[in-house]
């Protein structure tokens, strides 16, 4: 249906409605109605850009009489007018869809400009240069985005009139020089397109018009949108800003910048910024000049600079967030252009929220959401191990934290190629375009000779959350010779370097790095999650200084404490091997006694860790092959046992032979004779013949011990069922870990819980086992043991038998991993390497299911077990210990399905108790279960 209207004045526009008007726009009107300097312009809406679509490209009717109409009171408002040769009017034509896009589709400046208004320009001014200036700038924006000219030609004709006239900065270009340059960019239209540049203002405008309609659906954009998983329902269409133009280059009471109402880079309360003085807009975007400070502004425009802290105030006070905007000085006079929430890194917006909910702006609850869990990840970025002793080869701006190591690669495409064979490279540019995004995608980090903190690379990095050191002027980069110099030293491609993007430093090589700490504002933070969360956090942890880590980062206990981790120490190893090699149950017990106290000592000193809080421990769950050497290892080291062998026998003979050599070398074999002697010694115990008897023995247990299917095989509670001695001791292990600490008064809290579970006739089985040994260790200890008994649910078969299996288990962790491969039947391995990612791109699946839970398929069996498993035991409590109790969305699932927590890798805990308080201040529905379909109910994309 044709909407009523497709323009509206920056004063009618609702500045809340970003769909509609787009964030750029919908900003724009915010700011005129707050009653800050806007120059005066109008919004044609993103529904006339659907429009245009469904209209086969065409500009909808009507549209253009109402851009007049909305002309014509710009032209009353600023006294100007448009295409007129004595007082032009000039406009700015922007882009702006829903969701901001930096640097995606691009804006034409100074339109209007014509040999007509030209004339005007200079007369009003008295300033040729800038009109010239301003002109040459439009033709080639105009030139390269309305008429899909390559922008390649006009810079290098620019670069000729510069070398020409001996200068090496834009700005040093006289006016006729830029005049001249307007001519022969003219001409060059002329040449390429066939017909004369577009002289009618008019005409100029709807062109643009249609140019922005066309960059919504441009490669970059489309890439944009696919890499971020922009939707239809998030941004549809571009709105387009139409917007009188003010000039910063005017001369040097004018200029133009960039900047937020808070460090984005630290979160400091300061206005945080670049400007440069006598230029316009897009050359501190762009990186072509190296921007000031904007401290810098207090001593050079100290009106101005008071102005602008007056702006962050009210900006501030109005958005309840950190600005960042764009802003342009003319004559003195200040206009603001744009202002969005700035993007900061997690660093800062955890500095910001804590600050901003002291100055009353924001409350706790805002403060949790506006720091998202995939943010919090940076956070755990690597940073140079501050031990490191090495010298920076250059220094540049720390534009995106974090530090990096890949190889120098000088293009996009070539950055693109080996990030997909998965080799690590850091993308490395004089400075970036958006048509680079695909580099920066595929690169670890990036580095940049010139543009500041604002740059496009600077800014597009920070949004990836990737490291970036920007304007790094004493590297000098020749892309066509795929190389670059630091003062005398050659970096080639493929070379290692490494980046810091936390203090813009950049090494040759590759330099060691460590992990961040956690700040006092990130705890302070996440203890206001905790105090919304409902969904508890636990870690899958197996050691004491796991369980430590556990503990600082905010764990409420383990969810998975993998024995079998406890079992591949080197220590242990020999004897687990044993134990399974055993010929008798005798010599089976014998090893098993042996690892009881091993075992047991593990066990306490974690539960000791985590007093006062649960610890789940799970019995041996993988086939026990995997504690043995493969079978070819063995019948490598068997043949080279038998090569040894042979090589020894010659040995023996070498002493008769030494006999006959000349007495003079007599002295130099001496060394050869002791071997000789040892050899001998060897064989006579027969000490090799037995080893290699050791060995074949063990190769012929490993091939008997062989399993077509092993994760499908003789592992988990089956093992557990046939050989009972085993889970017999994990089982005594736990609950004598257990008393000796009570006695010791120290509160533990064990649960015991068994993998792979199918029927509820093994868990029974073991749950027997459980309780014989308990009454056993509470005679010996004379002490009563609490804990629980759960199982694990990570088999089809135990979620549709939850109801009987809650009759014998306490608890029910969902084994995410296992789980998904049981319900779509893929082995992991197999699945990530050969068929998924065709799967995703070809939308068959949308995520890697065992990245991301799959609600819809392995959701809905859990929501089917946790209804069984509850209508036997009400207060059952259900929890997951899969790699998704770390994942955000997934954490949302889990809250809003009613598990009691979530158990994730240590590191991830904080993700997870942020994301349990965002699942918390989202949720809708009180009684999830009743009537809740992960199909509909469950947007996948919560984030
Ligand atoms: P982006 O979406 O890339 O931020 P903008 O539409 O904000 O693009 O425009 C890019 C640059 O052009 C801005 O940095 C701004 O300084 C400049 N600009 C845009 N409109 C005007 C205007 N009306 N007057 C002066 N400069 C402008
Ligand atoms: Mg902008
Ligand atoms: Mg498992």
């Amino acid at each position: 249906m044709k909407p009523e209207k497709y323009v509206y004045l920056f004063e009618e526009a609702d500045g809340e409605n970003k769909k509609l008007y787009g964030g750029k726009g919908a900003g724009l009107a915010e700011m005129t109605h707050m009653g800050l300097a806007v120059p005066p312009g109008f919004v044609v809406t993103t529904e006339a850009c659907l429009q245009y679509y469904q209209n086969k490209k065409r500009l909808p009717k009507g549209l253009m009489e109402e851009v007049q109409s909305s002309l014509k009171k710009v032209e009353e408002k600023t006294g100007k007018l448009f295409g007129s040769p004595q007082n032009p009017l000039f406009l700015s034509v922007r882009s702006g869809a829903a969701i901001s896009m930096p640097g995606m589709m691009d804006t034409i400046l100074n339109l209007g400009l014509n040999s007509n208004t030209i004339e005007g320009l200079i007369r009003i001014t008295s300033d040729g240069r800038f009109a010239y200036d301003s002109y040459r700038r439009f033709i080639q924006l105009f030139g390269k985005i309305a008429l899909g000219m390559d922008e390649k030609e006009f810079d290098q004709i620019l670069a000729r009139i510069k070398e020409k006239s001996g200068v090496t900065e834009d700005i040093d270009l006289d006016a006729d020089c830029l005049k001249d340059l307007s001519g022969q960019y003219l001409a060059l239209v002329k040449k390429r397109t066939g017909s004369p540049f577009p002289e009618d203002p008019m005409a100029q405008l709807s062109l643009a018009i249609e140019a922005v309609f066309r960059s919504w659906m441009g490669k970059r954009a489309i890439d944009y949108r696919k890499e971020f998983k922009i939707t239809p329902e998030v941004a549809d269409g571009t709105a387009v800003n139409i917007c009188t133009m003010v000039f910063g280059n005017m001369g040097f009471d004018s200029a133009t910048g960039v900047a937020f109402t808070r460090d984005p880079g630290t979160g400091e309360n300061v206005l945080y910024g670049e400007y440069l003085v006598n230029a316009q807009g897009e050359d501190v975007v762009a990186g072509i000049r190296t921007p000031k400070s904007i401290q810098e502004m207090k001593k050079e425009m100290p009106r101005t600079y008071r102005e602008l802290e007056r702006v962050r105030k009210t900006l501030e006070a109005h958005f309840h967030e950190v600005q960042d905007f764009e802003f342009t000085v003319e004559k003195g006079k200040l206009y603001i252009l744009q202002t969005r929430n700035g993007k900061m890194n997690a660093h800062a917006i955890v500095k910001t929220s804590k600050d901003m909910v002291d100055e009353r702006l924001i409350t706790q609850q805002q403060a949790v959401l506006r720091l998202k869990p995939q943010d919090l990840e940076q956070l755990l970025h690597k940073q140079i191990d501050p031990n490191f002793k090495g010298k920076p080869a250059c220094v540049g701006l720390a534009a995106s934290p974090g530090a990096a190591s890949g190889k120098a690669v000088f293009d996009a495409d070539e950055a693109e190629r080996l990030g997909k064979l998965g080799q690590k490279v850091i993308l490395v540019r004089e400075e970036t375009k958006p048509e680079d995004i695909h580099g920066f995608f595929a690169s670890q980090g990036v580095l940049t000779s010139r543009g500041g903190k604002t740059s496009h690379a600077a800014v597009v990095a920070r949004g990836m959350g990737k490291p970036c050191v920007s304007g790094c002027e004493d590297l000098h980069i020749d892309p066509k010779a795929r190389e670059a110099m630091i003062k005398n030293i050659r970096i080639n491609e493929g070379d290692l370097i490494t980046v810091d993007g936390s203090r813009g430093d950049v090494y040759l090589g590759e330099a060691p790095t460590v992990d961040p700490e956690i700040s006092q504002h990130l705890l302070t933070l996440l203890s206001w999650a905790d105090k919304i969360r409902t969904l508890g956090v636990r870690a899958n942890a197996d050691t004491p200084e796991g369980a430590v880590k556990a503990r600082q980062l905010g764990a409420e206990g383990i969810g998975l404490c993998r024995t079998e981790r406890m079992f591949n120490a080197v220590d242990r190893l020999p004897i687990v091997r044993e134990m399974i090699l055993a010929g008798s149950k005798e010599a089976r017990g014998e090893a098993i006694a042996k690892l009881l106290p091993l075992q047991k000592a593990d066990l306490k000193k974690i539960f000791r860790e985590m007093e006062g809080l649960p610890v789940t421990v799970r019995l041996l769950d993988p086939p026990l092959h995997e504690f043995l050497p493969s079978a070819e290892e063995l019948a490598s080291e068997v043949r080279n046992l038998k090569e040894v062998d042979a090589a020894f026998s010659t040995m023996e003979n070498i002493s008769n032979a030494m006999k006959f050599l000349d007495p003079s070398f007599r002295e130099s074999l001496k060394p050869l004779e002791h071997m000789v002697g040892d050899i001998i010694e060897i064989r006579e115990k027969k000490l090799d013949k037995k080893l290699i008897r050791r060995q074949q023995e063990t190769l012929r247990k490993v091939k008997e011990m062989r399993e077509v299917n092993p994760m499908l095989g003789h592992r988990g509670v089956r093992l557990g069922i046939t050989y009972p001695e085993i889970y017999k001791m994990q089982i005594q292990a736990v609950l004598e870990a257990a008393a000796e600490l009570l006695k010791e008064g120290v509160q533990v809290q064990p649960e015991i819980m068994v993998p792979q579970v199918c029927t509820a006739q093994e868990l029974k089985w073991v749950h027997q086992l459980v309780q014989r040994v308990q009454k056993e260790v509470e005679k010996q200890y004379g002490i009563k043991i609490e804990f629980k008994f759960g199982t694990m649910i990570e088999v089809v078969r135990a979620c549709m038998r939850a109801g009987r299996l809650a009759e014998v288990a306490d608890f029910f962790s969902f084994g995410t991993n296992d789980l998904t491969q049981a319900t779509f039947s893929f082995s992991r391995e197999d699945a990530e390497n050969k068929f998924l990612p065709l799967y995703n791109e070809r939308k068959i699946l949308q995520d890697n299911p065992f990245e991301v839970l799959d609600v819809k398929g392995v959701g809905r069996l859990m929501m089917i077990a946790i209804e069984w498993g509850r209508k036997t035991k009400p207060d059952l409590k259900v929890g997951i210990c899969g790699e998704h109790g770390g994942h955000p969305e997934s954490v949302e699932f889990c809250h809003t399905i009613g598990l009691s927590y979530v158990s994730c890798s240590v590191p991830r805990i904080p993700i997870a108790r942020l994301a349990a308080a965002h699942a918390k201040l989202k949720e809708k529905d009180k009684k999830v279960l009743e009537g809740y379909d992960p199909d509909t109910s469950f947007s996948v994309l919560p984030y």
